[in-house]
């Protein structure tokens, strides 16, 4: 019988033990995790700060449910090494275990901008639980929060702050909020929605310095302008995590990720990888339906070899600020002259609609405002249908 291990224990982790255990019952799966919490879902940590969740419900899976997997997990016990030649890993209790297959499932980190004064005691990153509880508690009686960052989870975050009653500012070194999922008609329309809610937005701020001594007082840019804030949490991006597959000899693709072929398989045959920490064909997306899609292909490799292939995911991403409903999919912001868009805006209510279609089929489009819009984009785009006929009514719902 074969025997498991997989490193990490994030939503590729527990999506893979799903699908094992569905395939297999028998076989026995090691899980190592560096962290001390059995599985949380990282987006209710939003909700967690914003104080609509305590520590107990952001946990989703608690040890009775790996033991009714049967499934051996090891909290608190980072893997250091793999060694492929014998296919073990040598975990931080200096323990040496042999595995038939191993899956990498180690995710990625946040990605610290060239910024000096960022190792300052009320400077934070979101990633953890622990990064979580440290900034609830941080921003009790804090005067302004900075939040060094305007992708996703810069706003979010934005938004649970606000929500908790502190007074968010984000700034971004680009002119675009959420650049990986909207056009600059879309962010002129979001930013404007959120200082309506309180938070303020300064974009095209380079930050170059955290000022203060011990804590931080606010930041600096490159062009020397400042802004004030007790608290500062730098939302920059991720980094996939490699160094495990570095050390091991394991191929790392172009995009600084772990390379897997459709198989889900890296380098070294036996040494599987999904989610966040991987790139397939150069991409390496950074988001839960990959690492969801990623993790069942790894899975049923892992029963059994070269049994299924993976073939892309469409990023869909919607963003959990209450009060806003914004929704991105697939190609939302195409440069070629082969997709033709329609787009239906209006500022005073706040809302954007975008519909991009390649061949009379719909590919991808941005929903600001009406959630339902959303969910019919999404239906069609799955449904991957001629849609010329609907062209006029295309954002009706
Ligand atoms: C606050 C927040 C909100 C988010 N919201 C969304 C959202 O709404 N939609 C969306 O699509 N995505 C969202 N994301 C991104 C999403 O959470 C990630 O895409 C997803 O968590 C990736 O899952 P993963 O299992 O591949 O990696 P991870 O969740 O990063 O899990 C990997 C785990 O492996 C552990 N690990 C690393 N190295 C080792 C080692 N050597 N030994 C043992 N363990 C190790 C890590 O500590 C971690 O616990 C959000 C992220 C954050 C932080």
């Amino acid at each position: 019988m074969k025997k498991i291990a997989i490193l990490g224990n994030g939503v590729t982790a527990v999506t893979a033990i799903r699908d094992i255990r569905r395939l297999d019952e028998e076989v026995p799966i090691d899980v190592f995790s560096d962290e001390k919490y059995p599985y949380y879902p990282r987006p209710k940590l939003i909700d967690f700060i914003r104080g609509e969740m305590d520590e107990k419900q952001v946990i989703q899976y608690d040890n009775d449910w790996y033991e009714s997997k049967g499934v051996n997990l090891r909290l608190g016990e980072a893997v250091h090494d793999i060694i492929p030649a014998s296919r073990s890993v040598l975990t931080q209790k200096d323990t040496y275990i042999g595995y038939d297959r191993i899956l990498l499932a180690v995710g990625s980190h946040p990605f610290i901008p060239p910024i000096h004064g960022t190792e300052k005691k009320n400077v934070h990153v979101l990633r953890t639980l622990d990064d979580a509880k440290d900034i609830k508690e941080a921003i009790q009686g804090t005067g302004r929060e900075i939040i060094v960052g305007g992708g996703i989870l810069g706003i979010e975050l934005a938004g649970a702050i606000r929500k908790a009653g502190g007074e968010p500012i984000v700034i971004s070194n680009i002119g675009t909020l959420l650049p990986a999922q909207l056009d600059q008609g879309a962010s002129n329309i979001l930013m404007s929605n959120l200082q309506k809610m309180g938070m303020s937005v300064l974009m095209g701020f380079n930050c170059k310095q955290v000022q203060g001594h011990e804590m931080a007082t606010g930041v600096v840019s490159t062009e020397g302008d400042k802004v004030k804030g007790d608290l500062v949490v730098i939302a920059a991006g991720v980094r996939a995590n490699t160094k495990l597959a570095l050390d091991a000899g394991l191929k790392i693709g172009s995009g600084r990720a772990i390379f897997v072929d459709e198989h889900m398989q890296t380098s070294e045959r036996g040494i599987y990888a999904a989610g966040d920490c991987t790139e397939w064909k150069g991409i390496c997306w950074g988001i839960i339906p990959v690492a969801i899609e990623t993790a069942k292909i790894a899975a049923q490799n892992i029963v059994e070899e070269d049994s299924a292939s993976y073939e892309g995911t469409t990023p869909s991403n919607t963003l959990q600020v209450v009060g806003i409903d914004l929704t991105s999919i697939g190609e939302y912001n195409p440069q070629s002259t082969e997709y033709e868009s329609i787009v239906m805006a209006n500022a005073e209510e706040g809302t954007y609609y975008k519909a991009v279609m390649k061949d009379h089929v719909l590919v991808g489009g941005i929903s600001l405002g009406n959630k339902k819009v959303a969910m019919k984009l999404r239906r069609l785009i799955r449904e991957g249908v001629d849609i010329s006929d609907q062209r006029r009514e295309i954002f009706e719902v």
